[in-house]
């Protein structure tokens, strides 16, 4: 296997200035989305794939600019004791539909509760990039495993695929603007993923080899329950 750790330099390309205009672009395009599809239904069969075709590429605006979004700092409030079993759960039940649908499946092993500071949406959608490249990466059929445990004041976190794989360049080149091999990617979902978690204090590596799948692993530093009395107020 070949390894990377992830450094902070490559993510400070993308300035908070972007993350600025794409809240103000978000709005007007969800907008346009809904008269497009109002449009659609009155319009019937004649023009249909052409305005599938409209929505799909506004969505796929969209995601880019979500993947945007994702370096904006948080706010200090919004950053809370998450319990990261809870979290991974969310995603699992997220993120099964599509893994079904690329004949994936996806399997959670963690423990009863794993407490970590965190902003909670925003790890979701830290998450949500890693699963949903794993769901990618898998070929008709294949096992995500999303493993959590505790381990010496640390949280961690690995997600694991047994997909098509990366050679060491494209390893080389992960987390970098718009480093992508799909027709359809952004390239921006693991540069986000990188500074949400470098946000949270967390650490990220990836390992992987040509064919042989691919892994991610997710540190975070442990809370321990006693200094943090529940319930915790939780930030949605
Ligand atoms: P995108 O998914 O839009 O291409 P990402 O930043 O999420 O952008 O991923 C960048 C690239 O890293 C992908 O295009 C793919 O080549 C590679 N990659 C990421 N995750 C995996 C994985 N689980 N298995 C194989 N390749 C992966
Ligand atoms: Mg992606």
């Amino acid at each position: 296997y070949h390894l990377k750790m992830q450094g902070t330099e490559k993510m400070k390309v993308v300035s908070d200035l972007a993350a600025s205009v794409a809240h103000e672009v978000r709005n007007p395009m969800q907008v346009t989305r809904g008269f497009l599809q109002f449009l659609s239904r009155k319009s019937g069969k004649d023009n249909e794939d052409h305005f599938a075709l409209a929505i799909q590429e506004l969505d796929r605006a969209a995601g880019i600019i979500n993947d945007f979004l994702a370096f904006a700092k948080p706010e200090p409030e919004t950053v809370v004791p998450l319990d990261l079993t809870e979290e991974l759960k969310r995603v699992e039940s997220m993120m099964s539909p599509l893994a079904a649908l690329n004949g994936g499946e996806i399997r959670l092993s963690a423990p009863d509760r794993l407490f970590i500071r965190g902003n909670s949406s925003k790890l979701a959608q830290a998450l949500i990039n890693i699963v949903k490249n794993s769901i990618e990466a898998i070929e008709g059929e294949g096992v995500i495993r999303i493993e959590a445990r505790a381990e010496k004041g640390t949280a961690v976190v690995s997600i694991a695929d047994d997909g098509v794989g990366m050679d060491e360049s494209q390893l080389g080149k992960l987390g970098e603007a718009f480093y992508s091999t799909k027709p359809e990617g952004t390239g921006l979902g693991l540069m986000a993923t990188c500074r949400i978690v470098e946000l949270m204090k967390g650490r990220l590596e990836f390992r992987s080899a040509v064919g042989e799948g691919f892994e991610a692993i997710l540190r975070f530093p442990l809370l321990e329950e006693e200094a943090s009395p529940l319930p915790f107020p939780q930030a949605r």
